[in-house]
Formats: structure tokens, sequence, C-alpha cells
């Protein structure tokens, strides 16, 4: 270890100083100083470990620091860090054709990016140039990324007052059985009712002037909402009935997160454009981008792409994402994600639903489960007001503080408790860091 390492302390105060953190006022946070991690799990500079149920931003797929990933990267800066994209290198051909040997049908094509954000401004602007429209249709209740036309096709309850620099985004409400805006009494009726909804969307709005449908194929950090039988089915319908693009939302399920390589191809449904990130390569080097179609991909065979970045399929990136893609079929995670997935996972989490009266409804596939939280469960009253910041948010920072207590991290966001831990967690670990949260759910009841 280099001897000019700084001190713990050091690290607090130079942070404290000098770094601005996302999406908090800097004076009502106090970030922990990570030293390691490893696998499910990470450890402080105290030495405090937790099991990481989040994995960081639900991105770390392949868990933390695994040592042929971290090899990988190694080798490709030992032959090559950086060209320009311009120019071919082998391992973004060899990523490129790895990622599309994996996405639905006739989806071959792969655009770049540094992160999801910039995957969904790309694919934003690929069905405009393709269709000459420009509105797109993207969902209340769903995050799409924090620049400018991502955050303003982001439906997340929050709203900030910078929203609305992109012109041309529509929001609907998508399928949400549980609290539906149409009164619907089941998951049937709900796909009906949605799909009814858009299709007026669609009429109203003028669908000579829609370029693309968004979605997130699982919406994410709005609540695991898992599109009902026939939904996406009948999205895929309306983009056909009327030349739309329909572009999947990959970043957060991408990748093995629900056991399969996308999560759309559990839908059997084949979108225009996918995007995706995390996952990818566990953001070991940043890394994102957009799968396009044939058809959409045959747009720029004499029409210029308009647009690039100067990262774009950055070399250590896609050794990392190539060297991910084949650890996963190595080590069989996407097995491992399905088996522990229904086998350990659901279960156990249906179990603490009947025990503890503060759980409305468990959702999920594969390793992405959600925790509903509520007062009451007859009138599903949320634990916390939807948006709820400050002091209405204290009951959800209670129980993340006794999450903590406990040794399991996970990812809390208004009225749920998420759990998304590292694909690769062993099935001890998996139990531990429920029993944890069983225990910790008690401030909650
Ligand atoms: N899309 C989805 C579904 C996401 O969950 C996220 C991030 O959480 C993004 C896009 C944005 O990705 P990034 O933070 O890499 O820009």
């Amino acid at each position: 270890m280099s001897g000019d390492r700084l001190s713990t302390a050091e690290v607090r105060e130079l942070d404290a100083k000098h770094v601005l953190h996302s999406w908090s006022a800097q004076n009502a946070i106090t970030p922990v100083p990570i030293a390691s991690a490893s696998g499910a799990s990470f450890t402080d500079a105290d030495g405090n470990t937790w099991l990481d149920f989040a994995s960081q931003l639900v991105n770390m797929n392949i868990g933390h620091q695994h040592p042929k990933l971290v090899q990988a990267i190694k080798d490709q800066a030992d032959e090559l860090c950086y060209i320009a994209p311009a120019f071919a290198n082998d391992k973004r051909s060899e990523l490129a054709r790895l990622i599309a040997d994996r996405a639905p049908g006739a989806l071959n094509t792969v655009f770049f990016t540094n992160g999801g954000a910039e995957a969904n401004e790309n694919a934003i602007r690929m069905a405009r140039v393709h269709t000459g429209r420009h509105k797109i249709l993207s969902m209340y209740r769903s995050y799409h990324g924090a620049t400018s036309t991502a955050i303003t096709a982001t439906g997340d309850p929050r709203r900030w007052p910078s929203d609305g620099a992109a012109t041309g985004v529509v929001h609907f409400m998508g399928p949400y059985a549980y609290r539906s805006a149409f009164g619907s009494t089941d998951q049937e009726e709900e796909s009906r009712r949605a799909l009814d909804h858009l299709r007026q969307t669609v009429q109203l709005e003028g669908p000579g002037t829609i370029a693309g449908i968004l979605l997130e194929t699982i919406v994410g950090t709005n609540g695991v909402l898992i599109p009902p039988a026939g939904y996406l089915d009948g999205v895929r319908q309306l983009c056909d009935d009327y030349g739309i693009a329909m572009i999947a939302d990959e970043v957060m399920v991408g990748f093995g997160r629900t056991g399969e390589w996308f999560a759309i191809g559990g839908f059997d449904v084949e979108p225009d454009l996918i995007t995706f990130a995390k996952g990818v390569n566990s953001g070991y080097v940043p890394l994102g981008g957009v799968i396009l179609s044939d058809r959409i991909a045959r747009t720029f065979d004499d029409t210029p792409y308009p647009g690039g970045l100067t990262y774009s399929g950055h070399p250590l990136a896609c050794a990392a994402g190539a060297a991910s893609i084949k650890i996963f079929e190595e080590e069989h995670i996407l097995e491992n994600v399905r088996d522990l997935g229904e086998r350990v996972l659901r279960p156990r989490l249906e179990k603490m639903a009947v025990d503890h009266p503060s759980i409305g409804e468990v959702r999920g596939k594969g390793l992405f489960f959600a925790l509903e939280l509520v007062r009451n469960r007859d009138t599903r009253e949320p634990l916390v007001p939807f948006n709820a910041s400050g002091a209405d948010a204290e009951p959800m920072a209670r129980l993340m503080t006794a999450c903590k207590e406990r040794g399991v991290w996970p990812f809390s966001h208004f009225n749920r408790l998420q759990i998304a831990p590292p694909l690769v967690i062993s099935e001890d670990d998996l139990v531990r860091g429920l029993d944890a949260i069983d225990e910790a759910l008690s401030v909650a009841d």
C-alpha cells in the first residue's frame, strides 16, 4: 500500500470540503469512507462490513473485486488504454458481438456510451432521426437518468426546477395493480386498462408526432413493478400499428438481474432499441449503450449518426464487459439468480409478509425484489408518503438504520425497501441478509 495514502480523517475532511455528492443536501449527509470490498460485501475504514443488498445502485452484478475481471482490466491497460471511437478495437468488436448474440431477435448493432442516461439520450435521438418525429412517451414512476432529456423523460415522483429543459416528452400511467390508477381489481384487468390508456394517449397526442415509447422493462427504482401478462406485447403492437419505436430501458435489469440476459427476454417481446449500462461490466469501468434493431441501424448506413462521445467504446470498459459476460457463463450466474430467486428469496419474503403487518406487497423476479411498506394493509396507506423527505421520511430512515446495524445495506426509495444483492451471492449470505432484514422490519410494524 502506498505510503502517501490519506488517513480516514483526511478522506472525511477533504470529501466534506471539496466533493459535491449526488441527490443530497450536502449538510444532510456523512458519506461512509469505504476501505475495501469483496464479492457480496463491503467494509468501511473502521472495519465494519455490510452485505451489499443494493449492489451499489443495482450495478455490481458480478460482485466486488472479481479477480478475473480485475485481471482483464489490467491486461487491457497494459495493451491499449484508449483509442478514439472512429477506430476499430478488438475488445469493442468482441463485446458488441457478445451483446448482439444475447439480445433478442434482430437487435444486432451496439452504440456505446459511458452510462445509462447517455444511453437513453442516444436511443431517443435514434428514434427521432429514424421516424422523423419528435415526441417521446414515457411512464410516470420511472427513472431514466439525470441528463437533460433523460431526466425529463423520467417520471419518478421527484421533480426538480431544472426539469423540462428538454421538449417533447409526454408521460403516461403504466400498470401498477397494487395502486391501480384505473380502478382494476386484478392484473389482467390492469394490463388491459393500462393499454387502453396508452392507446388513447397515443391517439390524443397524434400518432404521426410520436417517435418512441420509452419504458423500463421492469420499473426499477420506482418499485420493481413487473408488467402484467400481455402488457409489453400490447405496447409492441401499438408501436407496430403507428410506426413508433419501442425503447426498452434495461439499464437496471439487463445482464442477469432477473435471471435473463435481458429482462425483456422473459416476456418474449422484441423492442426496436434496448438501452443498457450497470450490469454490463458491473461498473468496474463506466460503460453503457444502445442496442439497435437492424431496421433502425440501417437508417445510419447512408445518413450520418448525429452524435458521439469521446469515450464511446472505451477499451478498458469493453474489455471489462467482454470478460464479465464470459465469467457469467463460466460461473453459471444466470442459473444462480433463477435458483436463489425462486427457491430462497421469494419464499422468504412472502413468509416475512405474513409475519410483518408493515409489508403491503412483495414483488420481484430473480434477485430483484421490493417490499412495499404500508401503515395499514387494508387502506394501503404508504409507510411514508410518496415524495417524502426530511421528517416525513423518518420511518424509512429508521428501518434503513436498523438494517445497517444488523450488517445489511439494502436500497430504499420512499415507502419501499428493495433487495438486489450481487448475482454471485452465496445462499448462506443471502439467508444471513434476509435474517437481518426480517429482524429490522420490526421497527416498521
Ligand atoms: N435507466 C434506469 C432504469 C436506471 O435505473 C438508471 C440508473 O439508476 C439510469 C437509466 C441512469 O443510469 P446512469 O446513472 O448510469 O446514467
